[in-house]
C-alpha cells in the first residue's frame, strides 16, 4: 500500500490543511505514536549537507514488502544516500571521469554526438524548456564561464583569500562556448557544439529529490519524510501526527537563522538560490556563483535570495537560478509562467512573494 498524500496545484491553497491525520494508508496501523520510527541523520554527498527525517511504519505496520528486511534492518537513509551519490558519479557530474555528463561534454563537437539515457534527456527537456522561458537567464551551457570564474573551489559560506578576477577577454571568450540554443537532442543523442560544456549545478539537487520520491513512493513503509539535499527540500507523505511540514527560509542576511517557515504537505518541492551560498569577496564586491548568462558576471539583478516551490524538484532547482539571476519583476513573471510559488528577498531586504506563498508562509519573530 503507497503512503497516500494530496497533492494540490497550488500549495498555497490547501497546503497547510494537512488533515490527512494517521489516514487511509495506515489502516493496518494503530495509529498511537510508537507504531512509527523516526529515522533521522545527516551526512554530505553531492558536494552538500544531506539531511534526512523519515517515518517508518514500525513494528506490525512494517509492510511486507520492504524486501523482508526486519523493522531494525530498513534504512532508507542509507538507500537515499547512495542514490544521490551515485546520481552524482554515474549522471551529473561534470567533474568525474565516467559520469554521463563528462562523456556527453568530452564529445562536444562529435558530428555523431553522444548518447543520452532516457531519465538525463529529461532533465535536459526540463533545463531547455526554462532556458527559453526565461531568455536565456538560466542556461546549463555556462560550463565554460563557471569554470572560468572555478566557483566550485569556493567554500560554502564565503571565501575571503586571495582571488584574481578572470580578465573581461577571458570572460567574452568563454561567452562564444554558450548558447543553451545551440544544443541539439534527437533520437536519444545530444549534439553540443565543439568547447561546449555542460553544468547541471543549478538542477542536481533538485532532480535528485525527484529522484529520492520515486524511492519512497516505492517503499510502502516510508509514511512520510522531508528530505534536504543542500538548498532544496522535499516533503513527502504525512507526519504520524498529521501536522504540516515545516521547512524554514534561510535569511540570506543572516544565515545562521531563519527568514520563517513555509507550512506545506507531502508532495512539494522546496528550492533556494542565493548569493550567500559560495562567493569570493574581492575589494568589498561580492562574486558568488549565479551567473548572468549574458554577461559571464554573477547576476547583479537586485535579489539576495529567491526560494521557489513546485511538484518537481528539478523545476523548483532550475526556476530559483533562473529567478535570482532575472529579479523581481522578471521573475514573478516566469514563476507565474510555471504555477510556482515564490518568495523573494531584495538587497534592500524587501519581501516579495507570490499569492500562495503568503498563505503558507510564517515570518519568524525579529
Ligand atoms: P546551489 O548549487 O548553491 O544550490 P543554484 O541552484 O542556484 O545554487 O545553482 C548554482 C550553480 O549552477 C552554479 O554553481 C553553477 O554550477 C550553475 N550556474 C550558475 N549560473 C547559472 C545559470 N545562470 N544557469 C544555469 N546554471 C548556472
Ligand atoms: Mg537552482
Amino acid at each position: 500500500m503507497k503512503p497516500s498524500f494530496e497533492k494540490n496545484k497550488k500549495p498555497g491553497k490547501t497546503g497547510i490543511i494537512t488533515a490527512v491525520l494517521c489516514g487511509a494508508a495506515f489502516t493496518l496501523a494503530a495509529c498511537g505514536k510508537d507504531d512509527y520510527r523516526l529515522v533521522n541523520s545527516t551526512d554530505t554527498a553531492m558536494g552538500t549537507i544531506i539531511s534526512q527525517r523519515i517515518y517508518v511504519v514500525s513494528g506490525n505496520g512494517l509492510k511486507e514488502e520492504t524486501d523482508g528486511k526486519t523493522d531494525q534492518e530498513f534504512a532508507p537513509d542509507r538507500d537515499i544516500l547512495n542514490m544521490i551519490d551515485t546520481m552524482e558519479t554515474d549522471e551529473l557530474s561534470w567533474r568525474i571521469e565516467g559520469s554521463e555528463v563528462y562523456r556527453i561534454n568530452s564529445q562536444a563537437g562529435a558530428p555523431e554526438g553522444a548518447a543520452l539515457s532516457s531519465e538525463l534527456s529529461e532533465l535536459l527537456d526540463i533545463c531547455l524548456d526554462v532556458s527559453e522561458a526565461s531568455d536565456g537567464a538560466f542556461d546549463i551551457t555556462i560550463g565554460d564561464v563557471a569554470r572560468l570564474w572555478n566557483i566550485d573551489a569556493w567554500s560554502s559560506g564565503g571565501e575571503t583569500g586571495e582571488y584574481i578576477l578572470p580578465p573581461p577577454e577571458a570572460i567574452s571568450e568563454a561567452l562564444d562556448n554558450t548558447g543553451y540554443e545551440k544544443i541539439d537532442m534527437e533520437n536519444g543523442r545530444i549534439f553540443l557544439p565543439e568547447n561546449m560544456s555542460i553544468d547541471l549545478g543549478a538542477v542536481g539537487k533538485g532532480a535528485a529529490l525527484d529522484r529520492i520520491e520515486d524511492y519512497l513512493e516505492n517503499e510502502p513503509s516510508v509514511s512520510g519524510a522531508v528530505i534536504s539535499v543542500g538548498g532544496s527540500v522535499l516533503t513527502y507523505g504525512t507526519k504520524p501526527d498529521g501536522a504540516s511540514w515545516n521547512i524554514g527560509i534561510v535569511d540570506p542576511f543572516d544565515t545562521s537563522r531563519n527568514l520563517g517557515v513555509v507550512s506545506l504537505e507531502g508532495g512539494w518541492c522546496i528550492s533556494t538560490s542565493g548569493d550567500y551560498e559560495r562567493f569570493v569577496e574581492v575589494d568589498g564586491v561580492r562574486y558568488h556563483h549565479i551567473m548572468d548568462p549574458e554577461s559571464g558576471y554573477p547576476a547583479d539583478s537586485g535579489l539576495h535570495g529567491v526560494t521557489v516551490i513546485t511538484e518537481s524538484g528539478a523545476l523548483s532547482d532550475a526556476l530559483s537560478t533562473a529567478c535570482f539571476v532575472l529579479g523581481k519583476e522578471r521573475g514573478l513573471e516566469l514563476a507565474e509562467k510555471y504555477g510556482a510559488e515564490v518568495l523573494m528577498v531584495g538587497d534592500d531586504g524587501e519581501i516579495t512573494m507570490t499569492d500562495g506563498m503568503t498563505e503558507i508562509f510564517n515570518l519568524s519573530n525579529q
